[in-house]
């Protein structure tokens, strides 16, 4: 039995919704709701609409709201002329529901979609778009996106009616499109804090300066000083203004988030030691900056040294291309000491001034739209992630999707712990109630219900799950490409554990980077927390290396069980020392690529016969008095003939001696040497012995601070 919902807010006074039912035999049943206004215009079988002087008959209803198509096909029985009737859709029936909505289980829409492969397209959606807007960006036809929408037990008649966001992802994942959602501009604007991230090069006191301002945050006054690792802390001026800083420092978890959508970063505060200067991975960070957009406050640091020089460091960022504001340009500088907490308030300052300069605002009202920052898991309260709101409120008790998690915020937590009811822009908040763990970038979307929640959860997890297997293949692809080319690849299985889901993304990332055709580096397992006994089982079964990054040593009895089995693990805080002596390790495991390279050079001074004195001994033959004037030659080694520079002949060593005695290899002096099949020497021709040598890949660190193995 269908159901359907027809409009004429322009036939009556007042919007009125002329309900009806058809039954199997085709027979129109009205709704007694609206049965009074029917009366009007239902005349025995006929139906008539006065207000605007148009005729309605065989219960034809005009849609007012209907596009090209929907006309079309409600005036197919008024002949109109030029204007195609689309087929009828095909309507699936629905069997009414017998659980709860929250209880019933997503199912995947069967409808067979078929658009132009193009798995990297991103498309934009946003709240209220209609279905001719998905139609036109996605590139699939409308009675696709009808027949998705209907089967997710939704009915959209016409292509300009409107479609909420979630319900635009959940079809555009059903199509395999990228979405990006775009969030609304509407609303009030009101000026927010500014958000900070730390960068600079290894040692120089990033993570100082973090711990430093962390004891001045409000989280540590109000806790007596104790305050515990979220991802974010919020700093509070005399003024009641405030900066939210980000607690991870350095580049990959920059990187990482931005990589996957998340800019929450508005200023960047670029670490330089006074006493070390501009070093790569400054610049790095300075490329990074530049490339998100982000401006810049220079912190020279340790400025309480005796090697400290300042100026230097000035002048080696103007001549980077950095314009500071003492040589003319509007990049502040302010030389402090992490370690001594000095000038912090001038930074603090000077970040604030910055943030004035830059007028930062956002809606507060209206949903949420915020940034996970970190995730971890909590013995006794479960997934946590610290998310920090980019616009909008976030609301305790709302319904969430995270990433491909989703969850019902069950508390908020702001940075001193303090359970709280919502959460405005720039504010990091720990949240409370997810299913599952999310990861640092992930997003962070409100939704109606429950029922939407676990829809759209599963829609995105399958769809990693299909990007998933995408990429495995796009790797065994170019894998198989790269073969073809390299005889021999190796597999580098590691596994990797780290103390935040924030960091396990970077050391991930930063590993990966360091494939090369030679060595794969496959990343088999992941987790937060310390090396566990079950790490050294998995790594035994896979021949793994277990990395763990800014982890607690694990105790005796693991590391013994690993040195038993013969597990390496690497344990580094600083992911630039763990690319290094992964770097090492890889460039040991590969197998080198095979190449010819001239091992010595020598001159014919003169040239021998030696008869075959009969048949039996074999031919005559000719013995090139040489001498070695480069390098070293060898037995084994291939001889090349030359004569004015040009090639004569090629071919393996037959004989080498010195003083009549055979030798495998021989440096610099006078030797007689026989080379196979060859007669054709002349006095003053030049050989040289030709060896082949496996060269081994090399790890390069780029002036940028970026590491590769290139092979
Ligand atoms: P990161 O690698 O950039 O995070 O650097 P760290 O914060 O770990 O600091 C590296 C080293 O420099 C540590 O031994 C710190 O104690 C030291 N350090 C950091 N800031 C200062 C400072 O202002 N003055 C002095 N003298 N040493 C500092």
């Amino acid at each position: 039995m269908a159901w359907r919902m027809l409009r004429r807010k322009d036939v009556q006074a007042g919007l009125v919704k002329l309900a009806f039912r058809t039954d199997h035999g085709g027979t129109k049943h009205f709704s007694s709701a609206n049965l009074g206004k029917l009366t009007q215009f239902v005349h025995s079988n006929r139906l008539q609409g006065a207000a605007n002087g148009t005729i309605f008959q065989h219960y034809t209803i005009r849609n007012f709201h209907a596009g090209v198509y929907m006309l079309a096909w409600s005036r197919k029985k008024e002949d109109v002329v030029g204007l195609k009737a689309p087929k009828k859709e095909k309507r699936v029936k629905r069997e009414p529901r017998t659980q709860a909505p929250v209880e019933a289980p997503y199912v995947a829409p069967k409808t067979k979609i078929t658009i132009k492969s193009s798995p990297d397209k991103i498309v934009e959606i946003f709240d209220g778009m209609t279905l001719h807007d998905l139609s036109r960006r996605s590139g699939a036809a409308i009675s696709a996106l009808q027949s998705i929408l209907a089967d997710l037990g939704e009915r959209v008649e016409s292509e300009f009616d409107t479609i909420s966001i979630d319900l635009a992802e959940l079809v555009a994942m059903e199509i395999g499109v990228n979405i990006r959602r775009m969030h609304t501009g509407e609303g009030v604007a009101e000026p927010r804090p500014a958000v900070v991230t730390v960068m600079g090069h290894v040692d120089h006191g990033k993570t100082s300066l973090l711990d430093s301002l962390r004891q001045t945050s409000v989280a540590a006054k109000e806790a007596g000083g104790i305050t515990q690792h979220i991802g974010a802390f919020v700093v509070e001026m005399q003024s009641g203004a405030s900066i939210t800083f980000l607690d991870t420092p350095g580049h990959a978890a920059f990187s990482a988030m931005r990589a996957r959508g998340a800019a929450v970063t508005d200023i960047v505060v670029l670490v330089v030691a006074a006493d070390d200067g501009v070093m790569p991975q400054t610049l790095e960070a300075i490329s990074h900056a530049k490339v998100a957009n982000v401006p810049i406050v220079v912190a020279i640091n340790k400025c309480d040294k005796s090697g400290a020089d300042p100026e230097r460091v000035r002048i080696q960022l103007g001549s980077e291309g950095l314009l500071l504001e003492d040589m003319g340009g509007d990049v502040q500088v302010v030389e402090i000491s992490a370690l001594s907490k000095l000038g912090l308030d001038k930074l603090e300052e000077a970040l604030f001034l910055q943030a004035d300069m830059m007028d930062l605002k956002a809606r507060t009202d209206g949903p949420a739209q915020a940034f996970v920052v970190e995730a971890r898991v909590d013995r006794g309260r479960g997934p946590l992630a610290t998310a920090i709101v980019k616009s909008g409120t976030l609301i305790s008790g709302q319904y969430i999707v995270v990433g491909a998690e989703w969850g019902r915020i069950r508390s908020l937590r702001d940075t001193a712990g303090k359970v709280t009811e919502s959460a405005k822009p720039a504010m990091p908040i720990e949240i409370e109630g997810l299913r599952g763990l999310p990861m640092a970038g992930d997003d962070v979307v409100v939704v109606d219900s429950e029922e939407r929640a676990r829809m759209l959860s599963q829609g995105r997890k399958k769809k990693q799950e299909k990007d998933r297997l995408r990429k495995i293949d796009e790797d065994m692809t170019e894998e198989a490409e790269i073969a073809d080319e390299t005889p021999e690849r190796v597999e580098m299985p590691i596994i990797v554990k780290a103390d935040v889901q924030g960091s396990v993304q970077a050391v991930t990332d930063a590993l990966r980077s360091l494939n090369s055709p030679q060595v794969f580096v496959n990343i088999v397992h992941v987790g937060v927390g310390p090396v566990s006994e079950h790490d050294i089982d998995l790594a035994q079964a896979c021949r793994a290396y277990i990395v763990g990054f800014n982890v607690r040593n694990p105790p005796s009895a693991i590391t013994q069980g690993a040195t038993q089995a013969n597990i390496k693990i690497l344990l580094h805080k600083v992911i630039y020392h763990l690319l290094e002596e992964m770097g090492r390790l890889i460039v040991e495991k590969a197998p080198g690529t095979a190449e010819t390279q001239i091992s010595g050079e020598a001159e014919v001074l003169n040239i021998f016969e030696l008869k075959g004195r009969s048949k039996s001994k074999g031919p005559d033959i000719k013995i090139a008095g040489c001498r070695i004037t480069d390098g070293h030659f060898s037995r084994s080694g291939t001889m090349r003939l030359l004569r004015s520079g040009d090639v004569v002949f090629e071919g393996p060593c037959a004989s080498l001696k010195r003083e009549k005695q055979d030798a495998d290899t021989l440096d610099k002096g006078d030797c007689g040497l026989v080379i196979e099949d060859c007669d054709d020497f002349q006095v003053g021709d030049t050989i040289q012995c030709l060896e082949q040598v496996m060269r081994k890949p090399k790890f390069i660190s780029t002036q940028s601070g970026a590491v590769r193995i290139e092979c």
